[in-house]
């Protein structure tokens, strides 16, 4: 990062890791440089663009990714330097790739594709000046009237989409109304990324998911059924997580993929309590959720990482007296009673709890 601002560098990094790790890539290594301003040509300057190159072929990297927006000249020019097998992205395209692989829904696909277009017009210009080089100059300007028509292809291709999502959209407000309710409650997780949602999910499921059972064949990899003691049980979902840099072109694809959360029965806010930042991120995240059409879905407070902070019973009393509010550690499984206590509590108050599944 070349940025200083008062989110600090080192936490940046962190997160983009995290981002990098929740799309499935591995993490070997990050490095930034300070700079007065980004160097025009390779964003970083000339020196760590070597010092990079030698640690991409020492720890055989395929993947380099820049924690800000790089324009399409600097792309371009440090896969030049890197060579063809690395690809180089920045926070935007990595966002975009978690985003797709985790929209759930029709609406939230069509959101995030459209993202993804927008990303990628002004960068266009990448492959075919490559086409003209290879060509060797005979054809210079062929490349840039092409340009322009997968510039206009691309256009159509966005006004198409824009015009899908509206018709998606008038339709889900015509039917939300009218829908079934699920047989079976759903309980959403929200929060920011690395606050242990998909730990939390691990842990409450794990030898509860069953993998025969029909009904839930269609479940995507981020919901678990979860079966409690008393023979009741819950859908779980986890929900693409809250980034402190989220770039402002992708805030639309975000939203849409946290729509699908307005089905719910409850939603869970969880929380890394041992976070410098965390009431920031607690803001945060209501700010958000108070914009989507939430409000009145129950919600149940988990402050996670109990393990981590230094009194952990004097943030246990803490969360006791504010009542809505669990104490936990996904973790190591301390609290995991008291949380399905609290959810079924939460879901006796609200609308289906339906016993039909239960023998
Ligand atoms: P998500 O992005 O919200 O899904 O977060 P993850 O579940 O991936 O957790 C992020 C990191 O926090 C992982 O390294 C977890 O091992 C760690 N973590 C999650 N829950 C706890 C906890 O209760 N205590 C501690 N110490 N670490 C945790």
């Amino acid at each position: 990062g070349v940025k200083v601002d008062s989110f600090g560098i080192e936490e940046s990094l962190k997160e983009l890791a995290q981002l990098a790790d929740t799309a499935g890539l591995q993490v070997v290594g990050s490095t930034y440089q300070k700079l007065a301003t980004p160097n025009p040509r390779t964003y970083i300057g000339s020196g760590k663009v070597s010092e990079m190159k030698s640690a991409i072929h020492a720890l055989d990297v395929e993947t380099v990714i820049f924690d800000d927006e790089l324009s399409p000249g600097q792309l371009r020019n440090l896969e030049k330097v890197f060579g063809k097998d690395v690809r180089v992205c920045d926070r935007t395209a990595l966002i975009l790739d978690i985003f797709n692989q985790r929209a759930a829904t029709h609406e939230a696909a069509l959101q995030v594709a459209l993202a993804q277009m927008e990303y990628q017009l002004p960068r266009l210009t990448r492959m075919w000046s490559h086409l003209e080089r290879q060509a060797g100059g005979r054809v210079k300007g062929m490349g840039e009237k092409q340009i322009e028509v997968d510039k206009r292809i691309l256009r159509d291709q966005i006004g198409v989409l824009k015009k899908e999502l509206e018709s998606v959209r008038r339709h889900r407000k015509l039917y939300r109304n009218r829908r079934v309710s699920v047989p079976i409650p759903v309980v959403s997780l929200v929060g920011y990324t690395n606050a242990g949602k998909s730990t939390l999910l691990n842990q409450l499921t794990g030898a509860n998911v069953l993998a025969e059972d029909r009904l839930f064949a269609t479940l995507d990899p981020t919901t678990r059924r979860v079966q409690m003691k008393n023979g009741k049980e819950f859908l779980l979902t986890d929900t693409v997580g809250f980034i402190q840099k989220l770039p402002t072109t992708l805030v639309a694809a975000f939203r849409a993929t946290l729509e699908e959360i307005s089905e719910s029965s409850l939603l869970v806010h969880v929380v890394d309590i041992s976070h410098p930042l965390a009431e920031q991120q607690i803001d945060a995240v209501d700010k958000v959720l108070s914009e989507l059409d939430v409000s009145l879905i129950p919600m149940l407070i988990v402050w996670n990482k109990v393990d981590k902070v230094s009194d952990p019973e004097k943030m246990k009393a803490e969360a006791k007296s504010r009542g809505n509010v669990v104490c936990l550690s996904a973790l190591n499984g301390d609290g995991l009673d008291d949380f399905c206590n609290a959810i079924q509590e939460k879901l006796k108050d609200s609308m289906v709890w339906v016993e039909a599944l239960v023998p």
